[in-house]
């Protein structure tokens, strides 16, 4: 067994710099699905640290794309966001005007989570780690699709909940494809990673800005509990942009703003008499903190119960989730133990019920006009006088 510390002083080290690989005319296609939405920086940051230019990402989820890409190659799962991923797969390989030479889809097995380190683990839902074999298996029934057009098909597994393990894996799944060396894969990782924090810091900036405004202007938004690819057009059916039309901000759970000033604010009391350890411990609510996306809806769930201009919470949810199953009772609960207004929408799928869909969105912006002043003031009144936002 190699001692990792003599391989370090032994290894050759070259006299000169090698000159940097040329990897600037490899096309890479990525497919915009699962929790790709919330770690699409990583990669991006990662393929252009190792000079690779040309990045696609397949277009949102549709019926067009599953009906043109995607028919004839669905396997077996029942998973609405899962089956829609031959659609993406189908775009990148047969939908591209310059051809890509790489499809890139990594397995990932957990997530870098803010929760991390306050919960048990932030593993992925299994379906999504396992989704990429299981949509590949529809383009090789046939016959071997991606070797027929040319693309190297490549789906690392990946822990990136866990950063000191990436490196490693990144560099044996893709080593030969992308002609890697260990040194600059490990680089290549640390540039995802703070591309990835950067992009994150900017997104929760911009949520603070939303609910500074709310708060001086006494306003109300809501608050979208959700799973990353919610965000998808063809997954969340743009419930959250049709009721930010009608003038309500809209805050997704992934993005808000987690600065010490503001969670002292919303969560100082309860540390301070023993209820949790820190304002991410959401042991008083779940105790199986395991998954990543499960964890960050339920603390989404008791911050919008506790900040005031959070009057209403949307929760969505796909068709036959088991994941999100156990967890609609709680967040309800949660949300609605200050008053804040609550509405699932527990079954969405291919089909854009857009009827149903358009009552429940006026019945929501009817209760939100109609309560959300005396909800603010209710929830102003069980927190410090002195508001950071204010
Ligand atoms: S969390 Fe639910 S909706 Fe998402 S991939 Fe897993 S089973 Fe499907």
């Amino acid at each position: 067994m190699p001692i990792p510390i003599l391989e370090r002083w032994f290894v050759k080290r070259p006299s000169v710099d090698r000159p940097p690989k040329d990897r600037s005319h490899i096309r890479v296609g990525i497919p915009r699905v699962l929790n790709m939405w919330s770690t699409h920086q990583f990669w991006i940051g990662f393929l252009k640290a190792l000079g690779i230019q040309y990045i696609v990402f397949s277009s949102e989820t549709s019926e067009e794309q599953y009906r043109e890409f995607g028919k004839g190659r669905g396997t077996v799962d029942c998973c609405y966001p899962v089956k829609c991923m031959s659609g993406h797969y189908g775009e990148l390989i047969f939908g591209q005007k310059k051809k890509i030479d790489i499809l890139l889809s990594p397995m990932i097995y957990s997530l870098p989570s803010f929760l991390r380190g306050h919960v048990v683990d932030t593993v992925a839902c299994p379906r999504v780690m396992a989704a990429p074999e299981n949509i590949k298996s529809g383009f090789l029934k046939e016959g071997d699709v991606f070797a027929q057009q040319g693309i190297t098909y490549v789906s690392p597994f990946v822990s990136l909940g866990q950063p000191y393990l990436v490196p490693k894996q990144l560099y044996q799944s893709l080593k030969d494809v992308l002609d890697l060396d260990e040194e600059e894969t490990r680089e290549a990782v640390k540039a995802g990673y703070e591309a990835l924090e950067r992009f994150n810091q900017k997104m929760r900036a911009q949520s603070r800005q939303i609910l500074t405004w709310c708060a001086r202007e006494d306003r109300p938004c809501i608050m979208v509990l959700a799973r990353p690819y919610h965000m998808d057009s063809g997954i969340g059916h743009e419930i959250e942009v049709n009721l930010q039309t009608h003038g309500y901000p809209i805050l997704w759970v992934q993005y808000f703003p987690i600065d010490d000033d503001l969670m002292d604010w919303l969560f100082g009391q309860e540390i301070r008499a023993g209820r949790i350890r820190s304002p991410f411990d959401i042991s008083d609510v779940w105790a199986s903190s395991y998954s990543s996306n499960t964890n960050e809806i339920l603390w989404g769930a008791k911050v919008a119960a506790r900040c005031p201009w959070i009057t209403c919470v949307v929760r969505l949810s796909s068709y036959e989730c088991g994941m999100d199953q156990p967890t609609y009772t709680p967040t309800q609960k949660i949300v609605e133990a200050t008053g804040t207004l609550y509405f699932k929408f527990g079954d969405l799928d291919a089909t854009k019920p857009a009827g149903s869909i358009k009552i429940r969105e006026e019945t929501i912006v009817h209760y939100v006009e109609k309560y959300s002043r005396q909800i603010i003031h209710r929830k102003r009144a069980l927190l410090p006088d002195e508001c950071p936002l204010l």
